[in-house]
């Protein structure tokens, strides 16, 4: 059995104390939300934080709330209470819907929005017990020097696995983050690195309180997920397509795609976002021949590595599949309510 090293663990009551607990602690302090990535993570040696700080009794990051018809969702919601939540599902159902495919209900019921969105990068020779990793030398991304699965490369491949980043980052939402220097907000897009090792832009010391979705305004998204056992797995791809539809008069025009963007789990270190793909929706009305030239698009830059589950080139093929089954989905509800 896989035990926890000893560690202090701090439970503030408002954020300012945690980020003064954190100035306190340094760089041997780390947050936690529902602790079910930081905790196995531990016990594999892969982060060894001495202190603990539990963001989980902090008004200001709990529940959700509607301002300037944006739905503003704090990051200690948990997946549960994501995937339930009126306000979320009426804003943003591709996010509730992300949110209820993680794992399962166990999980979602300790993990939260926000360690979701944080979440550590995986790999097969990462995701490993400590003797497991010592036995291969370890690798780049902890106590190693070489990459197992690019030896030659310089950087870590290890993948964003997180079902909910992708639909974020298609939708554009807006993350909050409060430091010691205050509140800053940035794009999703912008929060995440394509790098296995510094996966996110955020400072250690930021927390991220909250999570803005952007206002009903035309829109309409979807999120479609591979993994091998469809109640449990992570995802080894996962499709978020966004598109905003014509507000015109007609309804010819209001048929037709003014922007779109079409986001993969799951095939990098980072949420990656294929602009070829949206830029082919684009004054399309996703008939099949938009839809085939998007996931052709998608297809392309689509770079698995092989470092998760099944075989790459598989995986690939399915990254057309996947975004053609998710357009059409759209392009289903479109015709469905017009
Ligand atoms: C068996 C198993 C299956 C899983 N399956 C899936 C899956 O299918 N899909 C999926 O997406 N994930 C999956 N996960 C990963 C993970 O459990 C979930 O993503 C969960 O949402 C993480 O949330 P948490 O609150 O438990 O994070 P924690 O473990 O508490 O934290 C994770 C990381 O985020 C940081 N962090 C947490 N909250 C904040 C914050 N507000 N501000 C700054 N930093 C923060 C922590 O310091 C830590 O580094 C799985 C995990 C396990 C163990
Ligand atoms: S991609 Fe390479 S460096 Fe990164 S975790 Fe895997 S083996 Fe290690």
């Amino acid at each position: 059995m896989l035990r926890l090293p000893s560690f202090t663990y701090l439970q503030p009551k408002v954020l300012q104390e945690a980020l003064a607990m954190k100035a306190d602690a340094g760089p041997d302090g780390m947050y936690v939300a529902g602790g079910t990535d930081l905790y196995p993570n531990m016990k594999r040696r892969h982060q060894e934080p001495r202190t603990v700080i539990s963001l989980m009794g902090i008004p200001e990051l709990a529940g959700c709330e509607m301002r300037d018809a944006r739905c503003v969702v704090g990051s200690c919601m948990t997946l549960t209470d994501l995937s339930a939540s009126p306000p979320v599902r009426r804003s943003a159902p591709a996010v509730a819907h992300a949110a209820e495919l993680v794992s399962t209900p166990l999980l979602r019921n300790m993990g939260t929005l926000g360690g979701n969105l944080c979440l550590d990068t995986r790999c097969n020779y990462y995701n490993q017990s400590y003797e497991w990793r010592k036995a291969i030398d370890f690798c780049m991304k902890k106590d190693g020097h070489i990459c197992w699965v690019a030896p030659s490369s310089p950087r870590c491949w290890a993948v964003s696995s997180s079902d909910v980043a992708p639909v974020m980052v298609a939708l554009g939402a807006d993350y909050v983050l409060v430091g010691p220097g205050g509140e800053r907000v940035v794009p999703a897009a912008r929060f995440y690195h394509n790098d296995g090792i510094n996966y996110l832009t955020k400072q250690p010391d930021e927390v991220l309180a909250a999570v803005r979705l952007p206002a009903p305004d035309g829109w309409d998204a979807v999120y479609h997920k591979l993994r091998r056992r469809g109640s449990f797995d992570f995802p080894v791809l996962g499709v978020a397509a966004w598109v905003k539809w014509e507000q015109g008069a007609g309804s010819r025009e209001r048929g037709r795609v003014v922007e779109a963007r079409i986001v993969l789990g799951g095939v990098a270190s980072w949420p990656q976002e294929v602009p070829e793909a949206g830029a082919a929706l684009v004054g399309t009305d996703l008939s099949d021949e938009g839809v085939a030239a998007a996931a052709d698009a998608a297809y392309r830059p689509a770079k698995p590595m092989d470092n998760t589950d099944f075989d790459l080139s598989w995986r690939k093929q399915m990254t057309r599949v996947y975004v053609a089954r998710a357009l059409a989905e759209l392009g289903q509800r479109r015709r469905a309510a017009t």
